[in-house]
């Protein structure tokens, strides 16, 4: 994903090839900022959610092609590690240390979700990402960071069963991933502000519209609300 020197969404990032190896030291994640960790299990908790909406709709992936039945599995997978060991392995993260669950997570946080999003397919999660970068007010926050708020108002938009909301919402509470707006920078947003994010989420081209059905920026708008208010009152 490319952004603007000012944090704005600019466009997705499409290289002819993969690199031939993606290397990661866990010693130097345990070692990071926890914070680092946890914005990446926010940007792999939307992988599953719209895998299964390109897989729904037959939408193709990243590629441009149809996405195979070991993308979708992968994004399943990275999801229940998440749901398995997320807890775990922020805790391991704060304590420096290199657990077997801090393992399990960096590994979905970077091939789960790199091959899950890739050959599965975005949908609406990074679309409304994109959209809130349009609000300078969300640029200090990280891309995992509004990617948990875009994955919440997706699980709206797309009315998911209500206990794996809850389950979402749970997760990002119990490892302090934001869960409404005020968490990014929008304390008290304008319905125009919020307006002008749903439009760029359901700009021409954008992956929201791999969504099965027609996705409107009116919806997303209800489906931001919708998010935000859960999140307001979970808080409360
Ligand atoms: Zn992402």
């Amino acid at each position: 994903m490319i952004y603007t020197r000012d944090g704005a969404f600019e466009r997705y990032l499409l290289l002819p090839r993969n690199p031939d190896v993606v290397l990661v030291d866990s010693e130097v994640v345990a070692n990071a900022p926890v914070r680092f960790l946890v914005s990446g299990m926010g940007d792999a908790l939307s992988t599953w959610f719209e895998a299964e909406d390109c897989r729904m709709s037959q939408a193709k992936n990243m590629t441009g092609r149809t996405g195979t039945m070991t993308a979708y599995g992968l994004a399943r997978l990275c999801f229940d590690t998440l749901m398995a060991d997320g807890v775990a392995a922020k805790k391991a993260c704060e304590g420096k240390t290199v657990s077997p669950e801090l393992e399990r997570v960096i590994e979905a946080n970077t091939l789960l979700s790199g091959l899950g999003f890739e050959s599965g397919g975005l949908s609406g999660a990074h679309a409304i990402h994109n959209g809130f970068t349009a609000l300078p007010e969300t640029h200090k926050f990280w891309h995992g960071e509004k990617v948990a708020i875009g994955t919440l108002s997706l699980l709206m938009l797309t009315k998911r069963p209500t206990d794996m909301i809850s389950k979402v919402y749970d997760f990002c509470q119990a490892i302090g991933l934001p869960i409404c707006l005020a968490d990014i920078g929008l304390a008290d947003p304008s319905d125009a502000q919020l307006m002008a994010v749903a439009a760029q989420a359901c700009a021409p081209g954008e992956t929201i519209h791999n969504i099965k059905g027609d996705v409107t920026p009116q919806a997303v708008l209800a489906a931001i609300k919708a998010a935000d208010a859960e999140g307001r009152r979970r808080k409360a």
